[in-house]
């Protein structure tokens, strides 16, 4: 399929995942969970005993992982050495340092250009946190999705079947982990200018999605 490019970011918990792999389905486009690169190498970090505050040993490692991942949004598979760490990313542990290892310049440069090689096999649906801004400025639509932290706090422990007693120590780690994610140097979340921001607070998944599929529409019908 020709190139066509949907890029999606956004903070944790405001929909990114499910909106976008729901949106590669209904189009037939592959799926891209740059997180999913992220989360890998900081497994790779842990797993090797690196210290991820310390930004030398994690610039020492950034080049050392291999790491493969599926572009299917029926389910993301994530090898690294071998190793299917699709789970083990998931983890609080990875999700804790995640931050840390992605604000290392090296890091980014080299997950950049592996995202960039996938997304430059086709129709592709791309979610992150830098896709609209740094990874395909050119994207052929752009989607910045936000929502309170009280509404993501909500979704995430609903995603992991947490208690409701659960929900202020979600929500506190999101904000933790988003205050690394939005003001270090490289990269950091922002909306891009020509992104078109969805709140998803107060929508359904189908809602959000249904959102997202007419603003593809619009750019396709232009794009012919
Ligand atoms: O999307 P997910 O929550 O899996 O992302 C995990 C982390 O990976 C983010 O908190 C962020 O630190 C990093 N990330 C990034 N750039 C991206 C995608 C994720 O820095 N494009």
């Amino acid at each position: 399929m020709s190139s066509f490019v949907v890029a999606i970011d956004g903070p944790a918990g405001s929909g990114k995942s499910s909106t976008a792999r729901a949106v590669a389905q209904a189009l037939g486009f592959s799926y891209l969970d740059t997180g999913a690169l992220y989360r890998a190498m900081t497994w790779w970090m842990l797993n090797h005993g690196i210290n991820v505050d310390d930004a030398e040993q994690v610039t020492a490692g950034a080049s050392q992982p291999v790491i493969e991942l599926s572009t299917s949004p029926q389910s993301v598979v994530v090898v690294v050495d071998g190793v299917d760490v699709s789970a083990a990313i998931r983890q609080p542990q990875v999700a804790d340092a995640v931050s840390a290892v992605s604000k290392v310049p090296q890091v980014r440069t080299r997950l950049v250009d592996l995202q960039r090689d996938l997304i430059s096999r086709g129709a592709i649906v791309v979610e992150g946190r830098d896709i609209g801004t740094v990874v395909a400025p050119n994207a052929d639509v752009k989607i910045f999705l936000t929502a309170t932290p009280a509404a993501r706090a909500q979704r995430r422990n609903l995603d992991f079947g947490h208690s409701a007693d659960e929900v202020k120590a979600t929500q506190a780690a999101l904000e933790r982990r988003d205050l690394i994610d939005s003001t270090r140097d490289v990269s950091p979340l922002v909306k891009a200018e020509d992104a078109v921001e969805v709140d998803t607070s107060d929508l359904s998944l189908e809602e959000v999605v249904v959102a997202v599929l007419a603003v593809v529409d619009s750019k396709r019908s232009v794009k012919g």
